[in-house]
């Protein structure tokens, strides 16, 4: 054994020994052999015993025979408080009983009287060399508990940490008769994979680092739990609420808080967050369900655009599981043939012709009837199917277009809205290029109407994207105009042919100022940059009128004919004149 180091090895002794004299010679001795130990005595059992309470010893030096309590007795106490105590007992060679009775009760050591010193020393350097092995095994038992339950790069519990304490919270929440109410707050940061993604993971884990630094200094009561979920997910745990008030102002708190950048080096970085919320015991029971609602809640708050939060309420659930359920159905719909296209002319009511069909997407679910797109696309785009979908529309819309001209039909283009996930795919140009070639259809029959939304994206992809489809000859509309963000500025540099007016200006146009102001000034403005423009939405003949004598002839709406399906059209395409201009009246309603 090495006596030099486990000398060294500092720890608590406790010598109890009613013989004064003894115990100060060796009081004497253990001070010089072991320097380094903390060293309490005591003169009987009973103090002995309350020493080792209050002090913990680690280890315990004692005598047998004493007043008041005998060692025996001290023995049999402590190892009642710690079996493991470290006890090496002095004692005369005739007190063979004492010793046997001790020995049964699980001491470590005996060291007859007269004390022969190197024995004494040896039992106790075995003794540290276990204490010293203890806390050595302790300190590996507490690194092994930090990786299991704390999250390395931010040092916030995990979620497996905190899974145990919402536990422990909600049992003790549970013991109030639900008089106090506990809040999971449910968090990730917006646009963290670009950051990841754009200025490197190095960036990304140091922002995550001040993200929860940030997260603990709003959540500054003791009880409450600031956790790493994974990723650039967090949960916050706060116990013990009066409302569920207490846990929308810290949710508030932690949105103001992200309005300042974080900095780290060399980079000062905006993100946001969207917070949804769950309350005990009215959104869950148990920590799953709080944490699942939680993060329901944070969805909801998600689509209503950045920092924001949600209440987590039950309504979420049937909205969840029908969203679920459409996803996917949604994802058969196309091989089911389940989509059907409707046609909307367009018409000029000066010449009375039409000048262009709408196609307008149904989907005839098998249980739900027939579904206007905005109960399905939104979804599509989301997951994506949109890309595969919008191919369906393009082919089935010229397919149908060649069919209708090869019934020798007066040839109308056809209008086919693409969404802006759509616009986005790269190889939307080859796609539409693929379809006209395959269905034989002349691009200058073809309409594509996009939304506002595709100049936020990047200003040259689209540039080239619309060059490349109007080179071919097709026609390019921005659909729902007046609603988006464009600027004139954009208008300028797109080769667009066509601005369609939303239908909301076209609603109360002739009621609304404000709406009559706004489609004087895009059609003025359309005319000034020599752009077709077409009003939509146009219900009643007073709109007709308004529109006819702002010098905008091209319209589109109930007013002219509802979307219909394709059988239906043919009857309007027969007739040269559509629309009569002197009787005012659409030919056909
Ligand atoms: P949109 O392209 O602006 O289409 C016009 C919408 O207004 C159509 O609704 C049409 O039925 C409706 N509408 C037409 N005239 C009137 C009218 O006089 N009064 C009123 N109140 N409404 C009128 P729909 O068919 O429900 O389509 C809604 C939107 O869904 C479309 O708006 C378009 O953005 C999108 N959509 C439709 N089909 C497709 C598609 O194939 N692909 C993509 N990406 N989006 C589509
Ligand atoms: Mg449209
Ligand atoms: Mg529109």
């Amino acid at each position: 054994m090495d006596t030099t180091n486990d000398n060294k090895i500092a720890g608590t002794l406790l010598y109890v020994e009613d013989d004064l004299d003894i115990q100060k010679l060796v009081i004497h001795m253990l001070a010089k052999k072991f320097p380094q130990l903390t060293l309490l005595h005591a003169e009987n059992g009973k103090k002995g015993l309350e020493l080792f309470s209050t002090k913990l010893p680690d280890i315990i030096v004692t005598d047998i025979r004493m007043p008041i309590m005998d060692g025996i007795q001290m023995i049999k106490e402590i190892k009642a408080l710690d079996n493991d105590a470290r006890i090496i007992v002095l004692t005369a060679a005739s007190d063979t009983d004492f010793i046997l009775d001790a020995v049964d009760l699980g001491i470590n050591h005996y060291v007859l009287k007269p004390i022969k010193i190197e024995k004494f020393v040896a039992a106790i350097e075995q003794c540290l060399e276990s204490v010293n092995m203890e806390r050595r095994l302790r300190k590996q038992n507490e690194e092994i508990r930090l990786m299991a339950y704390y999250d390395t790069l931010t040092g916030l519990p995990n979620r497996q940490l905190f899974n145990e304490l919402i536990h422990m919270a909600l049992a003790q929440a549970q013991r109030h008769n639900h008089n106090r109410l506990l809040a999971v707050l449910f968090l990730d940061l917006d646009r963290f994979k670009v950051v990841n993604d754009t200025l490197g993971h190095s960036v990304g884990d140091k922002l995550l680092q001040a993200v929860a630094q940030r997260l603990k200094q709003c959540c500054q009561r003791d009880r409450d739990t600031v956790a790493r979920r994974g990723g650039d997910e967090f949960i916050i745990l706060l116990p013990e609420l009066d409302s569920t008030q207490e846990a929308v102002k810290v949710a508030i708190k932690i949105i103001d808080a992200f309005a300042e950048p974080f900095i780290i080096p060399d980079h000062e970085l905006f993100i946001g967050t969207c917070i949804g919320i769950s309350i005990f015991p009215d959104d869950g029971t148990d920590g799953e369900t709080l944490v699942k609602n939680a993060d329901m809640a944070m969805y909801r708050a998600k689509e209503g655009g950045r920092g924001r939060y949600h209440l987590y309420n039950q309504t979420m659930d049937a909205h969840a599981s029908q969203r679920l359920t459409m996803e996917n159905s949604l994802r058969w719909a196309l091989q089911k043939g389940e989509f059907i296209l409707n046609y909307q002319p367009e018409v000029n009511i000066e010449s009375g012709k039409i000048i262009s069909i709408e196609a307008l997407l149904r989907w005839q679910h098998p249980s739900l009837g027939v579904l206007p797109p905005k109960q399905f696309i939104p979804l599509a785009e989301e997951n994506g199917l949109i890309i595969q979908l919008g191919e369906w529309v393009l082919h089935a819309a010229c397919t149908q277009n060649k069919a209708w001209q090869n019934a020798g039909f007066p040839h109308v283009r056809i209008a086919v809205n693409i969404s802006p996930r759509q616009f986005q795919s790269h190889k939307l140009s080859d796609i539409i290029e693929n379809i006209l070639a395959e269905t034989e259809l002349d691009p200058c029959w073809l309409e594509l109407e996009l939304t506002e939304s595709v100049m936020l994206q990047d200003m040259d992809t689209t540039i080239r994207t619309l060059r490349r489809l109007s080179d071919l000859g097709i026609h390019i509309s921005i659909d729902d105009f007046g609603t988006g963000y464009s600027s004139l500025n954009y208008i300028k540099k797109l080769p667009i042919n066509t601005l369609k007016i939303d239908q909301s200006f076209v609603s109360d146009l002739t009621v609304n100022s404000d709406d009559a102001a706004i489609a004087t000034a895009v059609i003025n403005m359309a005319k000034s940059l020599r752009l077709n423009v077409i009003a939509e939405g146009v219900e009643v003949v007073e709109q007709v009128k308004f529109l006819s004598s702002l010098n905008c002839q091209d319209m589109q709406g109930f007013y002219f004919s509802k979307p219909l399906p394709a059988i239906e059209l043919p009857q309007f395409l027969r007739k040269p004149h559509w629309y009569n201009k002197h009787s005012k009246s659409a030919v056909i309603h």
